[in-house]
């Protein structure tokens, strides 16, 4: 079954979480799995699926709590860059079918590792490109 229900909790105090920032849109509270100590998790009150169904001014808001938070993990953590990764769909890895944006805190060779590009030809990219911004309208 697909979760949709935890985070509306975690917000609402009916579980527990390491809170670390709320305003009128905004909650953020540490994963419980972190990739690196500090990984923060930034969600709308509002409740999304994902990125695709969210209103765009809740997103507006999202994205700024989610600089904010990037900035005082930055700080806190000493770390030396931060990636914001965002899962939509199973297939994309998300368990958690509330929108959230991870926060991760990185340092040298902390292990932790990024996609791996496969080059791709021009002609793929030339039509890939075509088929997006035809969908862009
Ligand atoms: P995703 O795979 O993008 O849906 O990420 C869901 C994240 O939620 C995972 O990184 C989990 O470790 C985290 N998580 C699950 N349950 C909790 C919880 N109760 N408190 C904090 N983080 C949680």
């Amino acid at each position: 079954m697909q979760n949709t229900e935890l985070f509306k909790k975690i917000i609402a105090g009916e579980i527990p979480c390491e809170k670390v920032y709320e305003d009128d849109h905004v909650f953020a509270f540490l994963d419980i799995a972190p990739v690196n100590p500090g990984h923060t998790l930034v969600v709308p009150k509002i409740w999304s699926e994902g990125l695709l169904d969210t209103d765009p001014q809740i997103l507006a808001h999202v994205i700024q709590g989610v600089q904010k938070v990037a900035k005082a993990v930055k700080e806190a953590t000493g770390a030396s860059g931060i990636n914001l990764h965002q899962n939509n769909g199973e297939i994309a890895g998300q368990k958690v079918f509330h929108l959230h944006f991870h926060v991760i805190p990185r340092h040298e060779n902390d292990g932790y590792e990024l996609w791996h590009g496969k080059p791709a030809e021009p002609s793929s990219l030339k039509e890939m490109g075509e088929r997006l911004r035809k969908a862009l309208g």
